[in-house]
């Protein structure tokens, strides 16, 4: 399909964080504008002034951010372009469209709970329609006048047609007795203001339609197309929640996933294009159409998100990764200072060595903390089975070598061990795992020469002697670092 001026918006009302489902939204927009040539519209709706906070705005610029989904307009704040709506509004009473209506709210309770009870439908019965209400300074709502007839078909880019009858639409309020436009109101004047061409939103947000319908009817303008995403679900099947893990998209960060797998993964997240899993932001951009977007719910996969993040941290470059790794030592409660005192080209060899075996950040950062550890809590299993009387002899007399290496690299390290190993005709083994115990505190590791060199030469030594006891040690202890 081709689209000349592809213009979309992602508007988010801002009552809590950037939620995945909404940072789906979001990225089908924007990855659908970038497909187009076409523009990406940041609006926020923040009418409702209870429930809107600053704070929440900001959580979701950032949230956008953190993910790369830039926007060519906006953010554009509802709560500013109240005139807007009002003329609108005024529009529509002057050629007999809307009305206000004087209910009160608890007439309207009132009349609601008695239909219910009689088994009528809970609608607006119309009462003030043709009553000519005038705005005189009592409160007052205005209402559209719907069709009481016909249907209203959407025709949806995902679902296909979907029929509405009229008689089951009421005449809802568009502008509320305290001035303030509904949702179904704003929605339609802004869309049409800024030339929305695709309402991309989420399939909760189909009942609204043909009441946005009867607004774009009334008002006499163009309806744009519409494409309603389905609903995000957790393993359950339930409506993905706070029940089901991490709802936040920045809850991801923290977690140590990277943007670029929260991409990929919400990306495919219903839809669709052959087998291929890893995309690049390129090949999204190129790919991406709502047509190959299905129409069912897509269960949430923490595992299919876990192995696009362990892909992307290997393929990630060391040094980007060697930042933000530090963060999460610091969230893995290694001590500032010792963070900062290392650097860029240390942290990055840790990640080349350690990322292999790590799904997220902080199972990097969790795998290596014990770099910082002093001493280094020692597994009591593995120090019993890898610090038998008979490996502790072959060490104290491997460990003198070690202290006299000139050079404390990991071929240096190797040679020395392997020389070791056939000299004594021992397993390489034996050495090298009751080394790996004394310096990382446990039986798997990444490889041990370079986890050697890692930890650094004085460092490795005090942890090498320490395993002996204080006095049977053999050399002057170093000065640790
Ligand atoms: N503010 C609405 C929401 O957050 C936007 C719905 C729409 O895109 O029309 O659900």
């Amino acid at each position: 399909m081709a689209h000349g001026k592809v213009r979309v918006r992602f508007a988010p009302s801002p009552t809590g964080f950037l939620h995945v489902g909404g940072a789906r939204t979001a990225l089908y927009n924007w990855l659908f504008a970038r497909h187009h040539g076409g523009t990406f519209i940041l609006r926020i709706e923040d009418t409702d002034v209870e429930r809107s906070t600053e704070e929440s705005v900001q959580a979701i610029l950032e949230g956008l951010a953190w993910l790369g989904l830039d926007w060519d307009e906006g953010p554009i704040r509802q709560a500013k372009r109240m005139a807007l709506y009002r003329a609108a509004a005024e529009r529509l009473v002057g050629e007999g469209r809307a009305y206000w209506c004087l209910c009160t709210p608890e007439e309207l309770e009132v009349r609601r709970k008695q239909a219910q009870a009689e088994g009528r439908s809970p609608k607006y019965d119309g009462r003030c329609r043709d009553r000519g209400h005038r705005k005189d300074g009592r409160p007052a709502a205005l209402r559209v006048k719907t069709d009481a007839e016909g249907q209203t078909v959407v025709e949806d880019l995902i679902h296909g047609p979907v029929t509405f009858l009229n008689a089951d639409l009421d005449d809802f309020v568009l502008l509320r007795s305290d001035g303030i436009p509904t949702y179904n109101f704003a929605v339609v004047v802004d869309d049409a203001e800024m030339g929305i061409t695709h309402v991309v939103r989420g399939d909760d947000h189909i009942p609204n339609t043909p009441r946005q319908f009867q607004v774009y009817r009334h008002l006499g303008l163009p309806l744009p197309r519409f494409a309603h995403i389905p609903l995000i679900l957790g393993a359950d099947r339930a409506r993905l929640s706070k029940r089901h893990g991490a709802t936040s998209v920045m809850a991801y960060r923290e977690m140590g996933y990277l943007p670029e797998a929260v991409v990929n993964y919400l990306a495919r997240l219903g839809w669709s294009y052959g087998d291929q899993e890893v995309f690049s932001l390129e090949e999204l951009i190129r790919h991406f159409s709502l047509e190959k977007v299905g129409n069912a719910a897509a269960v949430f996969d923490q595992g299919k998100l876990d192995w696009l993040n362990a892909h992307y941290l290997r393929v990630a470059d060391p040094a980007r990764l060697a930042d933000l790794l530090a963060e999460h030592w610091v969230q893995a409660e290694v001590p500032a200072a010792a963070v900062e005192a290392t650097d860029r080209a240390w942290r990055s060899a840790v990640v080349v060595a350690f990322c292999e075996r790590a799904k997220t950040l902080r199972e990097l950062a969790e795998s290596s903390r014990f770099l910082f550890d002093v001493p280094v809590p020692i597994d009591p299993e593995a120090a019993a089975k890898h610090h038998t009387p008979e490996a502790m002899a072959l060490f104290r007399e491997l460990l003198p070598r070690l202290e006299a290496l000139p050079n404390f690299t990991a071929a240096a390290l190797e040679a020395c061990y392997r020389g070791f190993a056939d000299e004594k005709g021992i397993k390489l083994a034996v050495v090298a795992q009751a080394t790996r115990v004394a310096l990382t505190g446990r039986t798997v590791s990444p490889p041990l020469f370079e986890i050697m060199v890692l930890v650094g030469r004085a460092r490795a030594l005090v942890r090498l002697r320490a395993i002996f006891p204080a006095r049977d040690r053999l050399s002057p202890p170093v000065r640790p670092l």
